[in-house]
């Protein structure tokens, strides 16, 4: 299968500091990636850079063959990226249901609509009138990752899913992961647990500081290297 995504040498700053130094991945139709590496490595200054909100220096991002780099988000979620970001940012004074209608502003043809993802999480139908900030923080990431379906993605961005989230909520979102990738997309998935990032994916990248320390499928390499790649020792 040819590749989807094509990262190559990617260098990304904020003002002078350099986030990122010369970052290459690959990603297959179909294939979960988790990233991992710990707090800085520069995971979520990657996935700004693959969704257009961080403009990196240096570099290419091909998507289907054809440059991102220095295209808006917006043109990037056309083309069937879609990011959940760190943090859910969801639009505090819209209901649910209105966060899910603006996620489906630039829309694909796909299985996702309003009644899919009420499908997937159907909490969701329960409280689509209520303000997003009422929800817990679980139901909040749930509206998170339906609003970015809501475009139909070929490839969604997962960015800490699992953060300040209770375990059973965590296992809940997780267990409707393989749902979502079940259809043929895509996904890069970033996760502090490494075992359950690992647990999830078909392939992983590890950053330390800004560079790829180690790359594979998570049968390629034994704990301890995976462990020296994720500290950098
Ligand atoms: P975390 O798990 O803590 O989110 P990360 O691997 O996602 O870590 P990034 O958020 O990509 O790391 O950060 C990479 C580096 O870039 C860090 O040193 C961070 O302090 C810095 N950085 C991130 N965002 C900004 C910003 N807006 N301005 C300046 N520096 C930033």
């Amino acid at each position: 299968m040819s590749d989807l995504l094509e990262v190559d040498d990617l260098h990304a700053f904020y003002g002078d500091f350099q986030a990122l130094h010369g970052v290459s991945l690959r990603l297959r139709q179909g294939e979960v990636l988790a990233l991992i590496g710990a707090n800085g490595a520069g995971k979520s200054t990657l996935l700004k850079s693959i969704c257009g909100l961080v403009t990196a220096r240096q570099g290419s991002i091909r998507w289907r063959g054809a440059e991102l780099l220095g295209q808006t988000p917006n043109r990037i979620v056309a083309q069937g990226v879609a990011l959940v970001p760190e943090g859910r940012r969801l639009f505090p004074s819209l209901s649910v249901e209105e966060n899910l209608i603006l996620g489906g502003q630039v829309r694909r043809p796909g299985p996702w609509s309003l009644r899919t993802v009420y499908d997937l999480f159907p909490i969701l139908q329960e409280k689509r009138h209520a303000p997003s900030t009422s929800l817990s923080g679980g139901q909040q990431q749930m509206v998170s990752i339906g609003r970015a379906l809501m475009s139909n993605p070929d490839l969604i961005l997962l960015d800490e899913l699992s953060l300040g989230l209770a375990p059973i909520v965590i296992k809940d979102i997780y267990t409707q992961l393989p749902r979502i990738t079940g259809q043929g997309m895509s996904a890069i998935l970033v996760e502090q647990d490494v075992t359950r990032a690992l647990g999830a994916c078909v392939s992983f990248t590890c950053l330390a500081e800004g560079q790829v320390a180690l790359a594979g499928a998570p049968g390629d390499h034994g704990r301890d290297a995976i462990s020296a790649a994720y500290f950098g020792t």
